[in-house]
């Protein structure tokens, strides 16, 4: 996003908001400060007309819809000519505009494939910026933001926020008014804490599942509004929640990362009372380091610590087709993961999305580079308990300021193990296979397996229980371990050289070693 993009959305995210969670005052001012377009961001088109009335002050309001194409902004009345919206815009460009507000909603499906129209609102941006006898503000409203490359520093977005928590107290006794039901004060206090992060919108028809099911909304209605937040991550398309559980105790080694981690987690539990204390919300971690080293594990064994929903976000399906989507995918990931927060969330392989920035003036690399400034952006000045565990298989090829310190509370570089972390590691995987009886001796699987991942390992005992069944034995012994090391250790071997080098780089650049 250009910088009066990102400015002015991070304005409106400061000031308390208002009206259906818009923020009146600061989109006034931008109204009075001849900003030409606002783009509202939202699902909720009653609650945005009414703002836009509030603002309009006497102005005269156009709109135009995808449904219906020019229509009458009180009545919904269509107005039968100029369908398509750049016959509307040419027509709007023929009148006289001063003192106008022009809505234009469903932008965001129009635009992408529509140069005509992009070059039509672009002239009335230039009457708008340039024309002292033209005061007049366009206003783009949809669900998604689409920012048109050529408009974007006329743009400024602007996000519904989500009620806050008395607001959404209110929307549950309106709701329980409304249909002649009780609720308990215990109840109703749980449920507007769940619903935190959800649209006016959402709750409303979340309430209405809950009374739907036994004609009153009870504790257990609770677990309607996790259905509600699953179902935001599933239909944004880049998130998903992930479902397979690992433990702290699940990872062998990497003490130093699970110690930092086992503080955070204190932090994370007790978040009200640590930031009344002084304590800032935590940001993240990073990690890097060789593949099968226990990257995805931490990240997965992390939301168990902190007893919290994990979201994966899906780097390569960001990477959208057109100029200005994978901007606006990111956008709506980084929302869903503020949305659904408290959360864990993990974005792995961080490097397919932010690789290459500066490398040329090719319209891929500036996206990216936007999309970089915009994710950190995001990181630096979320106020979300949104735990970001961003992991990465090659940093080289990473832009420095992700590494920066202040960016994650830390970055941890992930080694293969050393001989005591491939006794431990061996020893989870033994355990959870019910194979560590007295017969393994540990020490020596664990001297024999130098320059092997903690993936390497786990193929051992793997192959050696599968020999053991073939050979119909009773159970795998030490042997069927030793042959299985045997036939893994040319695949271990490979990598050695490339961590070596690597471990210096990560020394050199300060990184933290995730063992120690
Ligand atoms: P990556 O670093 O590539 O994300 P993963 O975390 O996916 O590696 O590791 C692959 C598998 O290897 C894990 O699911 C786990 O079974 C095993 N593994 C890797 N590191 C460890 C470890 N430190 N302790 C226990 N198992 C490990």
């Amino acid at each position: 996003m250009g910088e009066g993009v990102g400015s002015r959305r991070d304005v409106a995210g400061d000031e308390s908001w208002n009206d259906g969670s818009w923020n009146v005052d600061v989109l006034r001012s931008c109204v009075e400060s001849y900003y030409p377009i606002l783009y509202l961001v939202t699902f909720e088109d009653e609650q945005c007309d009414k703002v836009i009335r509030k603002l309009a002050k006497g102005r005269k309001v156009l709109e135009w819809n995808l449904a219906l194409g020019c229509v009458d902004f009180d009545s919904k009345r269509s107005q039968t000519e100029y369908l398509d919206l750049p016959s509307a815009l040419g027509n709007y460009l023929d009148q006289d505009l001063d003192n106008h507000f022009i809505v234009i909603r469903d932008a965001h499906s129009v635009l992408p494939n529509s140069p005509a129209a992009v070059s039509r609102l672009r002239a009335l941006v230039g009457r708008i910026v340039h024309d002292e006898g033209t005061v007049a503000t366009v206003f783009l409203v949809s669900s998604t933001a689409y920012v048109a490359p050529e408009l974007e520093p006329f743009i400024t977005v602007f996000d519904q926020a989500p009620p806050e928590e008395p607001d959404i107290g209110e929307l549950i006794e309106d709701h329980a008014r409304a249909y002649g039901y009780e609720i308990d004060a215990g109840v109703s206090s749980n449920l507007v804490v769940a619903c935190r992060g959800l649209s006016r919108y959402e709750i409303g028809r979340l309430l209405n599942r809950g009374y739907q099911r036994d004609g009153a909304i009870r504790g257990d209605d609770v677990d309607l509004v996790l259905d509600e937040k699953r179902q935001i991550v599933r239909k944004s398309g880049m998130l998903e929640m992930v479902s397979a559980r690992a433990e702290m105790g699940d990872i062998g080694g990497l003490d130093g990362l699970k110690e930092w981690l086992a503080q955070k987690a204190e932090v994370m539990k007790r978040l009200p009372e640590a930031r009344e204390f002084g304590i800032e919300t935590p940001k993240g971690m990073m990690i890097v380091g060789m593949p099968g080293c226990g990257k995805s594990l931490t990240a997965k064994a992390t939301s168990a610590l902190f007893e919290l929903p994990l979201l994966r976000l899906d780097v390569g399906a960001l990477m959208g087709r057109y100029v200005g989507d994978s901007e606006a995918n990111m956008r709506r990931a980084l929302h869903v993961a503020d949305t659904v927060s408290p959360c864990v969330l993990w974005v792995d392989e961080i490097e397919k999305a932010f690789a290459g920035i500066g490398g040329g003036n090719s319209g891929g690399s500036e996206v990216t580079s936007r999309l970089f400034g915009h994710f950190l952006t995001w990181m630096q000045e979320k106020t979300k308990p949104v735990f970001v565990v961003a992991t990465a298989n090659d940093i080289s090829v990473l832009p420095p300021e992700l590494l920066r310190k202040g960016r994650f509370d830390e970055t941890f570089y992930v080694d293969f193990p050393d001989e005591k972390e491939r006794r431990a590691i061996l020893c989870v995987h033994l355990r959870s296979r019910k194979m560590n009886d007295s017969g393994i001796d540990l020490a020596r699987l664990a001297s024999e397996t130098d320059g092997f991942s903690g993936a390497d390992l786990e193929g051992v005992v793997k192959d050696s229980l599968e020999q053991a069944f073939v050979a119909d034995k009773r159970k795998t012994e030490m042997k069927d371990l030793l042959n299985a090391i045997d036939s893994n250790r040319r695949h271990a071997g490979m990598m050695k050289d490339r961590a070596e080098e690597l471990r210096d780089k990560y020394e050199e650049m300060g990184i933290r070693n995730a063992s120690r």
